[in-house]
């Protein structure tokens, strides 16, 4: 492996950091505070490519390799972790099911418009009340009829789907096989009996809607099956796979952002008749910030890169996730502990970046959940090593 990025990852890097402190970083006030992304900002993304990251170009999308996406993802989450949420929601998890498990006609049909088009997102609904990290429990059920499948059931915390074109759906088809008998369907959001709740009130990242999603008998074309019938449960691990290594990035672009903001701030503050830099307590918590920044995003960077070379990455990335994720909240508190009563107030953006940094241990797998699957890989295969 070499330890430097190509000299196209470098300059994309430079692109989306410009394009960010431009168009987003100076907005995060107001993206929180409003808990809305202007649409002007989405608009000025797609010709960026940043709506069809894993998309292929011939349907609207930038096709960039996985260290390229985490890269864009980083970045966007340097300037507001919550809209990098929702980019990260449309290009990890709505987007990439179709890219991955379409076929040429779902992809030719519902890609295009949401890469290239005008600013519509995409949604992933696994989750429902009573099913989160265990998915063979989710009750949402899809039924043939004639031309067509029935789907009804409910979904919860669902990012994007009210400004999605569609939503990918997890549900069972085939009950009586429990984790055999999942499928994912696509949803377009305008089918008759498709009810989307206002957005869940959350502690942050206002820039990213979750909602609840009702299907009251739900009509879709048998052709709007995802892959093969009953490949649900295996084709929603795969995502979640990718996802793990787009969050751990997001996690990354947050704590960078903290760390530049305790460090700026630590240089100008003054007690005890010197710069608060100047004393070894805080100096301290820049130092471990930063070096567990360094270690995130390596880790980060080396998971995209065996997925860029077709190799397994189940337990990089999830070894990439849980470090980063919590890794990402430890940065934000030692700048808000930087800051003093400054951190805790919503004029200073620290605070907004503890509170979108605390949703990563929980969205797309929780700590928990990857520690499960990072000791199952280690007592099967045995522990992660370089290649
Ligand atoms: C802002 C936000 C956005 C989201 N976006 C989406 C989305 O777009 N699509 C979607 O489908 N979902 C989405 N989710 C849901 C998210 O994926 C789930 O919340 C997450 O998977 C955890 O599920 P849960 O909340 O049901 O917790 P539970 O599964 O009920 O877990 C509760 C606690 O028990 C622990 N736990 C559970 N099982 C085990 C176990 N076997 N061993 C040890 N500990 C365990 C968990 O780690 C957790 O600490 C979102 C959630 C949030 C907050």
């Amino acid at each position: 492996m070499d330890f430097h990025l190509s000299e196209e990852q470098r300059l994309w890097r430079k692109a989306v950091h410009d394009f960010v402190s431009k168009e987003i970083k100076p907005l995060a006030h107001e993206i929180n505070e409003q808990e809305k992304i202007p649409q002007s900002v989405i608009k000025k993304m797609i010709p960026m490519g940043l709506l069809g990251m894993s998309v292929p170009e011939k349907y609207g999308g930038s096709e960039l390799d996985a260290i390229s996406s985490a890269i864009a993802i980083e970045e966007i989450a340097w300037g507001d972790g919550g809209t990098a949420l929702t980019f990260e929601a449309h290009n990890e998890l709505g987007c990439a099911s179709v890219a991955l498990f379409g076929s040429e006609d779902q992809k030719s049909t519902f890609l295009p418009p949401v890469t290239s088009g005008d600013g519509k997102l995409t949604a992933l609904a696994l989750t429902e009340p009573q099913a989160g990290s265990d998915l063979r429990n989710i009750q949402t059920k899809a039924r043939k009829e004639g031309k067509y499948w029935v789907i009804q059931g409910s979904k919860s915390w669902i990012t994007n789907a009210g400004e999605a074109a569609f939503i990918v759906t997890l549900v069972k088809t085939e009950p009586e096989k429990g984790s055999q008998g999942m499928s994912m369907i696509i949803v377009p959001i305008d089918t008759p009996g498709l009810t989307i709740a206002p957005p869940e009130k959350k502690m942050g990242a206002g820039g990213t809607h979750s909602h609840e999603v009702r299907y009251d008998k739900v009509k879709v074309p048998l052709e709007f099956l995802l892959g093969e019938e009953g490949q649900g449960l295996q084709q929603t691990l795969r995502i979640l796979d990718g996802g793990r290594i787009s969050v751990g990035a997001l996690s990354v672009g947050i704590a960078q952002a903290a760390l530049e903001e305790g460090v700026s701030y630590a240089k100008e503050r003054e007690t005890f008749g010197k710069k608060i830099s100047e004393h070894q307590a805080i100096q301290w918590l820049v130092a471990d910030a930063a070096t567990e920044i360094h270690a995130a995003r390596l880790m980060v960077y080396y998971a995209a890169w065996l997925k860029d070379q077709h190799k397994p990455y189940t337990q990089a990335g999830a070894v990439a996730k849980l470090f980063a994720t919590e890794m990402a909240e430890r940065a934000a508190y030692s700048a808000i502990q930087i800051h003093g009563a400054y951190g805790y107030s919503r004029e200073y953006p620290v605070e907004a970046m503890y509170k979108a940094a605390r949703l990563m241990t929980i969205g797309e797998g929780t700590s928990e959940i990857q520690r499960l699957v990072i000791a199952r890989k280690i007592f099967k295969e045995g522990p992660l090593r370089m290649e």
